[in-house]
C-alpha cells in the first residue's frame, strides 16, 4: 500500500531524515520507534505532506504523492492524527469531527460521525463541549476521530500515549484494534514500547535521521537489546 524509498525531509536547511527505506502491506501495523530526535515525526509528517521532502519518493496505492499536497493525500486515503493532537480547541467536539471529514461527501458525515461515537463512546456525552476544555485522552479520542472521518485507509498516529492516563490509552489502543481489525493499515510513532508492540506487526527503528533496524514486532519483542541501543532509555 505504501512504498517510501530513499525519503529526504526536513525544515529549511536542516535535514532531519537522510534516506529511509520503508514499505506497509494493506492492512498491516508498522510501529516507527526511536530516540527524542530521531527523525520519527518528520518522516510521518512527510508522509502526510506537512514536512517538505528534499529527496526520494513515497508512492500511495500505486500512484506516487511525493510531490503531492496535504488535502490530495487525504483524499487518496492518507489521514494523521498528529503529535500533540492539534484540535481546534475553540470549537466544539462535533465542530472538530465535521472538519475531518472536509474531503468527503457531505451526504456521509452522519454516519461517519455515528461510527467514530461508536468508537469512542465517551465522546457522545461531550458532543457540544469545546475540544479545549477536554482532557488530553478525550482529545486524544477526536484527534483520532477526526482522522477517521476522513475515511482513511492508512492513519498516521504520533504519539498517541503521550501525556495520558494509562486508563486513556488503553481506551485508545483498543480503538485502534478495532479498526485494525476492520483492515485499517496503521503507521504508530511511540515511545510506549510495549503498547506500540502489542499492536505492531513490523517495526522500523530510527536513529539520527537513518534507518538503524527494521524487523517483525515480535523480533523486537524477543531481542529487546536492539531497541535498548536506539532508543536511548526512553522506554
Ligand atoms: P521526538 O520523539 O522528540 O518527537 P522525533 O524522533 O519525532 O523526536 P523529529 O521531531 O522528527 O524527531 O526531529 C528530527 C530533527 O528535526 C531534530 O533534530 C529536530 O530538532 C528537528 N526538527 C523537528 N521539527 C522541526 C522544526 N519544526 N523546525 C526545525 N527543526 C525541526
Amino acid at each position: 500500500m505504501l512504498e517510501v524509498k530513499d525519503l529526504v525531509c526536513g525544515y529549511g536547511h536542516l535535514v532531519a531524515v537522510h534516506g529511509v527505506s520503508f514499505s506497509v502491506a494493506k492492512g498491516e501495523a508498522l510501529a516507527i520507534l526511536g530516540a527524542n530526535g530521531a527523525g520519527k515525526t518528520s518522516t510521518l509528517m512527510a508522509l502526510a505532506g506537512h514536512v517538505e521532502v528534499k529527496g526520494g519518493s513515497i508512492t500511495f496505492a500505486d500512484e506516487d504523492v511525493t510531490r503531492a499536497s496535504p488535502m490530495q493525500r487525504c483524499g487518496r486515503g492518507i489521514a494523521i492524527t498528529p503529535e500533540g493532537r492539534r484540535l481546534f480547541s475553540d470549537m466544539t467536539v462535533r465542530e472538530n469531527l465535521i472538519v475531518g471529514g472536509y474531503s468527503r461527501a457531505g451526504a456521509r458525515t452522519k454516519a461517519n460521525m455515528e461510527h467514530v461515537l461508536e468508537l469512542f463512546p465517551r465522546l457522545k456525552e461531550r458532543l457540544h463541549n469545546r475540544a479545549g476544555g477536554l482532557s488530553g485522552g478525550e482529545q486524544q479520542m477526536v484527534s483520532i476521530g477526526r482522522a477517521m472521518m476522513a475515511e482513511p485507509k492508512l492513519l498516521l498516529i504520533d504519539e498517541v500515549s503521550l501525556g495520558l492516563m494509562p486508563k486513556n490509552v488503553d481506551i485508545c489502543y483498543e480503538a485502534l484494534d478495532k479498526l485494525r481489525s476492520t483492515g485499517l493499515t496503521l503507521i504508530l510513532v511511540e515511545q510506549s514500547l510495549s503498547r506500540v508492540l502489542s499492536i505492531a506487526d513490523r517495526v522500523c527503528v530510527l536513529d539520527s535521521g537513518t534507518l538503524a533496524w527494521s524487523g517483525s514486532a515480535s523480533e523486537a519483542r524477543g531481542n529487546p537489546e536492539i531497541l535498548d541501543a536506539y532508543m536511548g532509555g526512553a522506554h
